[in-house]
């Protein structure tokens, strides 16, 4: 939690690209960082870990923080752990933005997501909900706050003109998961059309499933290969029998009656008409083409400046060019990923703390990466990969209950201890038995070693030795 104020929602909807970059996928599979992540988050829950925190009003400087999804309450998070005073204006009824009017609860429980978020209320970070921020510089003024984060998400549904004669019952994705979110089940009839090839996609579908439809079918107009949903999330939707039909576009409405063209790839992979077409009949379609960011109030603000798609452009400091009010997340140019968006309320914090001081935050060296080439693994790693259970599918079809499980105290221990240790040194003690000159010298359990330069002849052996890449050979100064 140095970094993430909620491990358990992340253990449950980050994507987890760490693990395709896992070194252990070239031993067997990676290692589930992210189940072992929300046993940790659930553990801290469980039992109330607290987090350290300086007095509310420390530094005397106040942060308004415009939005509460996972980039404001990051941002408010480390603000508030720097000794700021911040407080979270939101739109919405509750915070937690999309985490909680996006992705369903079969994926993240909200008894979990209102945990995590209370944690960092119950820290004295203010969060003011139905509190739609309309003139930014104005409630900076009025609130006497000395600098400002800006998350407010991407909102908007992409809409495509579709001719439609008479056009049946439809609905943006968003609007939908709000609603079933806000508990008004919409009327979706038997047979509902998601259009669209992205996570937003498979989580109407499912949900629609959810809500009773027989059939939901995503309409995508490339295939699978070039879907931008995650292949598991696919997997899933697909287990819980959502249809896909690929290569398709819709081309005319009449009513319930769906026109679709049949597509087919070029060889850029972008899909090309046919001229074949089919009929499809359908009660209720579900557009699922993505977000824009409302930026019509923003239009205002001076020195503000947007990319053509309406996102928000910041400096690599994550400042606007409105001095002192820096943006994060979804309504800046990035990848749109709750870990993303975390990661930018870390990044913009520590920015907005250097700002508020009259100093700079020069952020510390990266390390080199620890890539599995560099490895020597001369011990047994002989451990299979401990796989999350998921709920029967019939369970599946028609409850909002959690797919995934977690794992058990006994499980989470084993899959840590799968870890390699890449580039970090776990005191196997490698170094010590192979050096010939007695260089390294053990500091004690915790302390790693010490290396004596005057008898270390240079040899390379401990390196070479060292499982996990953790020494480096460097040139003696003047050499
Ligand atoms: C259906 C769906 C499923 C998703 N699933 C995943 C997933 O599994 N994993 C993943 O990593 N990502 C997922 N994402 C993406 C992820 O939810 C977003 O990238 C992330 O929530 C962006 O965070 P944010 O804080 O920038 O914005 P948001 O989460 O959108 O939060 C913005 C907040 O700002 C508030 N706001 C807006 N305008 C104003 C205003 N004028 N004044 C005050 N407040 C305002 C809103 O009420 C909202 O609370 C999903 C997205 C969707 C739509």
């Amino acid at each position: 939690m140095q970094d993430n104020p909620m491990p358990a929602v992340h253990g449950r909807s980050c994507y987890h690209p760490c693990e395709d970059v896992c070194n252990r996928v070239d031993v067997d599979r990676t290692v589930s960082i992210h189940a072992v992540e929300r046993y940790l988050g659930d553990q801290a829950l469980k039992e109330g870990w607290p987090v350290p925190i300086p007095p509310v009003d420390m530094s005397g400087k106040r942060v308004l923080v415009i939005g509460g999804g996972p980039s404001g309450l990051s941002a408010a998070y480390h603000l508030r752990r720097a000794g700021h005073d911040v407080t979270i204006h939101d739109a919405g009824p509750m915070a937690g933005g999309m985490m909680h009017f996006g992705i369903p609860k079969y994926r993240l429980p909200r008894d979990v997501l209102d945990a995590e978020i209370d944690r960092i209320r119950d820290m004295g970070v203010e969060i003011v909900l139905n509190h739609k921020v309309e003139d930014v510089v104005a409630e900076l003024e009025a609130g006497g706050f000395d600098a400002g984060f800006l998350a407010i998400g991407a909102h908007l549904s992409r809409r495509v003109d579709i001719p439609a004669r008479d056009a049946g019952r439809m609905y943006d994705a968003i609007s939908f998961l709000r609603d079933v979110e806000d508990g008004e089940e919409p009327k979706i009839g038997r047979r509902v059309a998601i259009y669209g090839g992205g996570n937003t996609a498979m989580d109407a579908a499912r949900t629609a499933k959810r809500l009773g439809a027989d059939e939901a079918l995503i309409i995508y107009r490339r295939d699978r290969e070039h879907m931008p949903a995650h292949d598991f999330e696919a997997v899933e939707a697909l287990d819980e029998g959502v249809e896909m039909h690929w290569l398709r576009t819709i081309r005319q409405i009449d009513e319930s009656m769906f026109k679709v063209e049949v597509m087919e790839l070029d060889e850029a992979g972008y899909p090309q008409p046919t001229g074949r077409f089919e009929q499809l009949e359908v009660d209720t379609l579900i557009m699922a083409l993505g977000q824009d960011v409302d930026t019509d109030f923003l239009q205002t603000v001076p020195g503000l400046e947007f990319k053509k798609d309406g996102t928000v452009l910041v400096g690599p400091d994550m400042m606007t060019g409105y001095p002192g009010l820096f943006a994060g997340g979804d309504m800046v140019p990035s990848e749109r990923t709750i870990t993303v968006a975390v990661g930018h309320g870390k990044k913009a914090s520590r920015y907005i703390d250097a700002y508020l001081k009259g100093t700079s935050y020069i952020p510390a060296p990266k390390h080199e990466i620890a890539t599995s080439e560099l490895l020597n693994l001369w011990y047994d790693t002989d451990a299979a990969q401990r796989e999350q259970a998921h709920i029967p599918v019939s369970q599946r079809q028609t409850t909002f209950d959690e797919v995934i499980g977690g794992l058990d105290e006994e499980s989470a221990r084993y899959e840590a201890q799968r870890c390699l240790s890449c580039g970090n040194c776990f005191e196997c003690d490698a170094c010590l038995g192979c050096c010939p000159d007695d260089a390294v010298i053990k500091l004690g359990v915790g302390k790693r070693y010490r290396f004596d330069y005057d008898l270390c002849t240079g040899c390379r052996i401990c390196a070479e030795q060292c499982p996990c890449a953790a020494i480096e050979m460097v040139a003696e100064p003047n050499a």
